[in-house]
């Protein structure tokens, strides 16, 4: 445990969901985890018990990434963890694969619709289609604009065009739109939707003020601090900064709040991991500021400056993502001015 944790509460201990199994957070709200082949390796899902209609079932909370053990894993909770009842509706709290990738399939399966903020679906329906910043051309053009070299990196980013596609070949040709500030009944609970950006382009976490809890989705995690970066399709952008407005949002909501986040365990605190979110980013943009300082800087250089461990491939793209993301809002805010080199790389110097 790290010690940010420790001032963190985990209600339900060490306890996990088995793949194909679920805990119940509480009657009706129910966990189950699904298997990822990254760094970080599993993601949190949830089913609701619901009534549409007059028809009582299931809605499901995210969908797991498109591969044939995570079909498996879905094909037994159906079997053994709905009590005999059907899905009724499908939500993607954003557009990331292991959100949305069986989207489509679920939304088949069982003929029901998927519930997604409009900007996340027609982002996912884009880079199911084509590339969005996680591999091709224009993403090894922009990683190279900000000073990533490394031959063998750049090949492989050029060459993983397919990237998203590969784990989301398709998004469901309809959907009903989430928006900020909705009210959902699910199951006779009201769920508010809290729109947040910087991490997807318009993630939606679920309030409950009756049930006090949170589906933070990826915009609280207990452990890990969210992905946050630039992407070559919107290449000045300012993410760091919508992200750090947007936690501040979940800071009206009860302190004790229960927190179901993507990855990591069902935790309270959310008021200290906003406040540790907070911190962690202004001590980074410190350091990042410092390094600019010292001398006008790339976001490839940067790298080692924030990430003290080791990078693979896939961990280094969302690192300069990140990296771009911290000097951008340093840039943004009027403290860095950024300069193109001759040599094509963009440098940050204090304005
Ligand atoms: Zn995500």
């Amino acid at each position: 445990m790290n010690p940010n944790e420790r001032e963190l509460h985990y209600p339900l201990g060490d306890a996990v969901p088995g793949p194909g199994t679920t805990i119940d957070i509480y009657p009706g709200v129910r966990w189950l985890r699904m298997a990822l082949p990254f760094a970080l390796d599993h993601i949190n899902l949830w089913l609701l018990r619901d009534r549409q209609d007059g028809i009582d079932g299931w809605t499901i909370i995210d969908c797991g990434i498109n591969n044939d053990a995570t079909r498996a894993a879905w094909e037994q909770v159906f079997a053994e963890r709905l009590e005999g009842l059907p899905v009724l509706r499908v939500i993607v709290t954003h557009m990331h694969p292991d959100h949305i990738g069986l989207a489509h399939w679920l939304a088949e399966r069982w003929q029901c619709r998927m519930w997604i903020s409009s900007t996340d679906f027609n982002a996912a329906r884009m880079a199911s289609q084509s590339t969005t910043g996680f591999g091709g051309e224009r993403a090894a053009a922009f990683f190279t604009s900000h000073g990533l070299t490394d031959p063998d990196a750049i090949a492989k980013v050029r060459a993983r065009s397919n990237y998203y596609a590969g784990m989301v070949p398709r998004v469901p040709d309809q959907y009903r739109r989430l928006m900020d500030s909705m009210t959902l009944d699910i199951g006779g609970h009201a769920w508010h939707c809290i729109a947040g950006y910087g991490h997807a382009p318009e993630h939606i976490a679920l309030h409950s003020p009756r049930l006090n809890t949170l589906i933070s989705g990826d915009m609280l995690l207990p452990r890990i601090s969210t992905n946050v970066s630039v992407y070559d399709l919107e290449p000045e952008s300012d993410p760091l900064a919508l992200f750090l407005v947007s936690i501040g949002r979940f800071e009206r909501l009860a302190p004790d709040t229960l927190v179901l986040p993507s990855h990591g365990k069902p935790f309270t605190g959310l008021h200290a991991r906003v406040r540790q979110l907070r911190e962690h980013h202004e001590a980074r943009l410190a350091e990042v500021m410092m390094v600019c300082t010292a001398a006008p800087s790339h976001a490839a250089e940067l790298l080692s400056v924030l990430f003290k461990r080791k990078l693979d491939l896939h961990q280094t793209t969302f690192a300069m993502g990140e990296s771009v993301a911290h000097l951008h809002a340093l840039w943004h805010a009027g403290k860095l001015v950024r300069r193109l080199g001759d040599d094509g790389v963009w440098r940050f110097a204090p304005a």
